[in-house]
């Protein structure tokens, strides 16, 4: 892993009145462009050769970099021109996805918003639930041998992206025909999860590492295909219904209950809280919870991603929640922005950023 004190002498060289704020085109790329320059950055958009157009549309970018593959961030020349620019980069879901998160920690040298070492808890499963169950959250049930399998189980393989491709099963004999039928090698990970029943919320927080303060900016629900198409043709598709999957397609807004409110809150303070322990510095920016909440008001936690999530796109304009902390619009990609500008009035640039 390229060491902390590598990205800080080369922010220590950087002209502090000239940061652009640049991230890749896709994801948040918009609400990141528009949160830099309402608060004052320059900014730049990379984008994969065929995708300018929408940020080119909307206006929002002072630089538009195209390249022909998203690797091509990696190549010692594209990041010594974005070194020369004085770039922080802001990491989204599909920067990490694209880059890779080995690639990210070993490769690139361009200073980053956040701390890079969250990027090796929550890529690995185990460790993720290492750092949930330190976090004292619930999580859902989990299934070591498929033999065990006495509940409705999601199946989870490492290589399904944004949830395609995960498989349902309720006993071990329908785990193992769905298992054949996929045509997997034995050796192939998977993981057996509880499937549990309630409602999602998917709360999104941004940690200020200046203010010491964990804010809930907004909340989201996943809107994910196909198994939001089935739940409307439920009565009429029965048994016969395809194999759900849980691709995400969009995102719909929601608030919650407002005496939840409390625990949603204090799930974070714990998820920050932990993440110092493991990883210090620990989580800085935003980062989301992935939750259901039963019918006994109690939250189960599937997963962490501690970067901006693509649910925030419901709120460039702010949230209800925001609204309540902020006087004006407050995007995550608002705030982060904010927080590199308070940084630097600080002096405290190398506490965002690594
Ligand atoms: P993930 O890849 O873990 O983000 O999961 C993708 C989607 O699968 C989630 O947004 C949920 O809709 C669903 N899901 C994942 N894990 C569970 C679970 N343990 N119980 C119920 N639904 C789940």
């Amino acid at each position: 892993m390229i060491h902390q004190s590598e990205i800080h002498s080369i922010l220590d060289d950087y002209d502090q009145k000239r940061i652009t704020i640049a991230t890749i085109g896709s994801h948040t790329a918009l609400q990141i462009l528009k949160g830099a320059r309402d608060e004052g950055f320059k900014n730049m958009v990379i984008c994969k050769e065929g995708t300018e157009d929408l940020y080119r549309q909307f206006g929002l970018a002072d630089e538009v970099l195209t390249i022909k593959k998203y690797t091509q961030v990696l190549e010692k020349t594209f990041q010594e021109r974005l070194i020369a620019q004085n770039a922080i980069l802001i990491p989204h879901g599909s920067f990490v996805e694209y880059l890779s998160p080995i690639k990210i920690e070993n490769e690139l040298a361009v200073p980053m918003f956040g701390n890079r070492k969250v990027l090796g808890w929550e890529s690995d499963r185990g460790k993720e639930r290492e750092w949930m169950e330190r976090a004292e959250l619930k999580l859902p049930r989990e299934f070591k041998d498929p033999k065990d399998i006495d509940r409705l189980v999601i199946v989870k393989f490492p290589g399904a992206k944004g949830g395609k491709g995960y498989i349902l099963a309720s006993n071990p004999y329908e785990f193992e025909q769905k298992h054949k039928e996929l045509e997997l090698s034995d050796k192939e990970k998977f993981t057996l999860q509880e499937y549990v029943i309630g409602t999602r919320f998917y709360p999104h927080y941004f940690y200020s590492p200046l203010k010491d303060r964990v804010e809930l900016l907004s909340m989201d629900i996943r809107y994910e295909s196909n198994i939001d198409g089935i739940a409307r043709l439920s009565y009429i598709l029965q048994d016969s219904h395809p194999e759900p999957s849980f691709v995400v397609t969009g995102n719909l807004p929601v608030v919650i209950r407002e005496s939840l409110l409390p625990r949603v809150l204090e799930m974070g303070q714990k998820v920050i809280g932990t993440s110092r322990e493991l990883f210090s510095p620990g989580v800085i920016g935003p980062f989301c919870i992935e939750t259901v909440c039963t019918e006994d008001l109690e939250f189960i936690a599937f997963e962490i991603s501690a970067r901006i999530v693509a649910g925030t796109n419901l709120y460039i304009n702010g949230s209800p929640y925001s609204q309540l902390l902020y006087q004006e619009p407050m995007s995550t990609g608002r705030r982060i922005a904010r927080e590199i500008k308070e940084a630097l009035k600080e002096q405290s640039l190398s506490e965002v950023i690594y």
